[in-house]
């Protein structure tokens, strides 16, 4: 099953408030890797044309990949308030 498929599966009910802010943009901007691009797998962080990592926590699936693999802990992360964030329908 494509993980798009899988994706679909999950329900979320999100919060106006962003459990996870970019703290520094412009540690981001100068970030090689920016493997948050390529290692998230909800991929929440794009990356636009001049450079800027953009994020967005509505697809977010709370795995903490993003806070491990941030090399200048440009991230802040907690977990969502209470009843909202991710819901797993099939494990
Ligand atoms: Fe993506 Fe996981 Fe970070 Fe959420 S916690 S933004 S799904 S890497």
């Amino acid at each position: 099953i494509p993980i798009e498929e899988r994706l679909n599966s999950n329900a979320w009910d999100v919060s106006q408030r962003p459990h996870i802010r970019i703290i520094d943009p412009d540690k981001c901007r100068k970030c090689e890797a920016k493997p948050c691009t390529h290692l998230c797998p909800a991929r929440c962080y794009t990356l636009s044309p001049d450079g800027t990592v953009l994020f967005s926590h509505e697809g977010c699936l709370e795995c903490g990949t993003c806070r491990i693999v941030c090399p200048h802990n440009a991230i802040e992360w907690t977990y969502p308030r209470s009843g909202y964030g991710v819901q797993y329908r099939f494990g």
